[in-house]
């Protein structure tokens, strides 16, 4: 740290990416990404864009946004988007919460939370799980605070269902209440079909995890047009570039060929369904997920034990280490191929200890 780094910031900690392994030979499983390559077309919309790249990128997003509300069925004013869903994460902390409208979110969740509320300097209060460490919905009730809610929760995958969602909704009229569905196109229900019912719902989504589009970074929010010109009006005063050519020309191609889109998706729900299965039979416990990654632990191992035994075999997954969740370790759905080396391995490790 330099000394010129502001004071009120010192105690910041940033947030930590998975790691991303050069080596090729790694099964990497730590960070949720689609295992599948982007939808073919989008090798030749990217040579198109690459002509146009000496001018400024459309800081509407125009046809992005024309296309996103066909397929969902919403209107072009009720929908923002941005690089990654990150940034539109944070721009939601800078436009719904301050010292005087504070934030919650559940204790265990996405790690970003705490790292926006301590950048922008916002109070929070982090809520505790149920033992099965699932969100308690009546713990939400009348909050009197900005609330955010994963759903499906990370790293847990559990998801909520839309009623109890309405229940949070109706009883913090006065707040905003936002849902980050990164992971809800693995089996969950979206609760974009409540933006017209109430005017508080702010949902943030991502390409990263179900369109197969990590890298190229783009997210979005959708809600009640007064809260995205909100948000636009954050994202003007910041970089109303944010979305560039590129991935705005790629967003619009996958919303296109939503049947690929669809097909990785199932296809990972029913490499999701094999591992629980498998999993099940080599004694672990794990929780029901409606995520692109499962959260497991076996009763002979402690969770780092278990990362660092994968991670002997060329297996990279996720493990983290608050107290609470230190027994399990996040593991991505990768190819079926991926999954059936994972469980030959786990199979070796658990008999391996056993013996
Ligand atoms: C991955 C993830 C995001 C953000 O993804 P981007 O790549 O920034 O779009 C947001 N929320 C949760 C819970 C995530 O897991």
């Amino acid at each position: 740290m330099s000394k010129f780094f502001v004071e009120s910031l010192q105690s910041l900690e940033a947030y930590t990416p998975g790691f991303q392994p050069k080596n090729s030979d790694i099964i990497k499983l730590n960070t949720n990404e689609n295992p599948f390559p982007p939808s073919p077309e989008i090798e030749g919309i990217l040579v198109d864009v690459s002509k146009t790249l000496h001018l400024y990128n459309d800081p509407t997003c125009q046809t992005l946004k024309e296309v996103f509300a066909k397929n969902y069925d919403i209107s072009e004013d009720q929908v923002i988007f941005s690089n990654g869903s990150d940034e539109i994460l944070a721009f939601a902390f800078q436009a719904f919460c301050d010292k005087n409208t504070q934030i919650c979110f559940p204790e265990i969740s996405y790690g970003f939370y705490e790292v926006f509320a301590e950048l922008y300097r916002i109070p929070y209060e982090k809520i505790h799980l149920k033992d099965d460490l699932s969100i308690k919905v009546s713990d939400y009730f009348s909050k009197n605070k900005t609330i955010l809610i994963a759903n499906p929760n990370a790293p847990t995958g559990i998801c909520l269902g839309l009623s109890d969602l309405e229940l949070i909704l109706n009883t913090n009229q006065e707040h905003v209440v936002i849902i980050d569905e990164a992971y809800i196109d693995f089996g969950g229900e979206s609760a974009i079909c409540l933006i017209n019912k109430f005017d508080n719902l702010l949902v943030t989504g991502t390409f990263s995890k179900s369109r197969n589009l990590a890298g190229a970074r783009l997210g979005y929010a959708v809600g009640n047009k007064d809260l995205i010109a909100d948000l636009n009006r954050i994202k003007f005063s910041f970089n109303p570039y944010n979305v560039n050519a590129m991935t705005q020309a790629i967003g619009v191609a996958s919303l296109e060929n939503d049947a690929y889109f669809k097909e990785c998706c199932n296809t990972v729900i029913e490499s999701r369904e094999y591992l629980l299965k498998e999993l099940d039979k080599l004694g672990f416990t794990t929780l029901d997920s409606k995520a692109n990654f499962v959260f497991t632990k076996h009763p002979f191992f402690h969770g780092k034990e278990l990362l660092d035994g994968l991670l002997e075999k060329n297996i990279l997954v996720r493990h983290f280490s608050k107290d609470k969740i230190s027994d399990f370790v996040r593991i991505t759905i990768g190819t079926r191929k991926n999954m059936e080396i994972l469980v030959e391995i786990l199979k070796e490790l658990v008999e391996k200890k056993h013996a």
